[in-house]
């Protein structure tokens, strides 16, 4: 048997990741593997080294390949809070952390099958300036152009935003009380993953308030909610094209308006009071009626799914060109049946 020589500390935290991104405390785990959960403790922290027999049983229980465990990967930094939870009440800490530990593994395996080209992330970072030269409508105008997006609706906001290098992801984020995450490390594509429990309307928007975030902060900001809601709202209705639409804003005309824009009706209205197109007045009369009518907690009109594809025809183009599953697996560090399960979906 060859000894290899690797890291204990990034193997520890290598269990660690994919032990929280499977939703297991370390009592779980340990209990499982057969050992106390102290010593897994010192596992995680690197203190103890596994042999390779070891190992190979914590990799069976996480359901990964040993390999997945004992790869370093060169992607440091991915942990670090570089993502924006959309909270809806209170998410679990253990959710939150479950919910990033796949985001990081994830971002890993969508990098080993589609590795980053140089040039091909082709939107900059611009934080907001705190005068209104660099405002979140100006960046939001800006990235725009950069997706080579004219003045109105974007009709498929998932492939405008894969469009610049960055990977969509949607996936059950589980009974958790949130709608996405994201990251952009430095040197990485940034990595948006959506829940496909949250409706068509508000997955867009909340898309394009993440891709806010990636785009204007890199740092945190004190106003960050409500800049990359701003971000959002610019993005998906450029103001000047859509001002002169919100006049006389009753609710049959956001029916109509919903699918145009593809923006929530309440997403539409606040955009009107936003722009001036109605009076405070009218904004409170038609949250009131939006209330009424039970569109608060249900609206009508769904829209229709946007799925994403850049991963999708990676793993299509690989097998194009006579690599086997197996060995797409290996590279993604994954098991085949997991491989199997969440990468072909489309080419069974
Ligand atoms: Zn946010």
């Amino acid at each position: 048997m060859t000894e290899v020589l690797r890291d204990s500390k990034s193997t520890g935290e290598m269990i660690q990741l994919v032990r929280v991104a499977r939703g297991l405390t370390q009592t779980e785990l340990a209990k499982r593997a057969g050992i106390s959960q102290a010593v897994l403790s010192k596992v995680e922290t690197g203190i103890v080294t596994l042999d390779d027999e070891r190992l190979a049983v914590f990799a069976e229980h996480l359901d990964v390949p040993l390999a997945r465990l004992t790869t370093c990967e060169p992607t440091g930094g991915v942990l670090s809070a570089c993502a924006f939870h959309r909270k809806r009440n209170s998410l679990p800490v253990s959710d939150a952390n479950r919910i990033r530990a796949n985001l990081d593994l994830r971002r890993m395996q969508v990098e080993a099958l589609l590795p980053l080209r140089d040039g091909e992330v082709t939107v900059p970072r611009t934080p907001p300036s705190d005068d209104d030269w660099d405002s979140p409508e100006t960046i939001a105008l800006d990235v725009r152009d950069a997706m080579g997006l004219g003045d109105g609706p974007i009709d498929d906001l998932v492939a405008a935003v894969e469009s610049t290098g960055a990977v969509v992801i949607v996936a059950d984020l589980g009974a958790a009380r949130i709608d996405a995450i994201g990251s952009w490390p430095a040197g990485h594509r940034p990595v948006f993953m959506l829940n496909s429990r949250t409706p068509a309307d508000r997955r867009r928007f909340t898309l394009a308030h993440e891709y806010g975030h990636a785009v204007m902060h890199e740092l945190p900001r004190s106003d960050q909610e409500a800049e990359a809601d701003r971000f959002a709202s610019e993005l998906l209705m450029p103001s000047n094209s859509i001002r002169s639409e919100l006049t006389k804003l009753d609710l049959p005309k956001l029916v109509h308006l919903k699918p145009r824009w593809g923006a929530s009706m309440a997403a539409i209205i606040r955009k009107a009071r936003d722009v001036d197109a109605i009076t405070d007045h009218d904004y409170k009369q038609l949250n009131i009626a939006l209330s009424t009518a039970g569109y608060r907690t249900n609206e009508p009109v769904p829209l229709h799914e946007e799925l994403p594809t850049l991963v999708d025809q990676a793993v299509h183009q690989h097998l194009q060109e006579g690599e086997l599953i197996p060995q797409l697996a290996d590279r993604a560090l994954m098991t085949v049946n997991e491989f199997t399960n969440v990468y072909c979906k489309g080419s069974r």
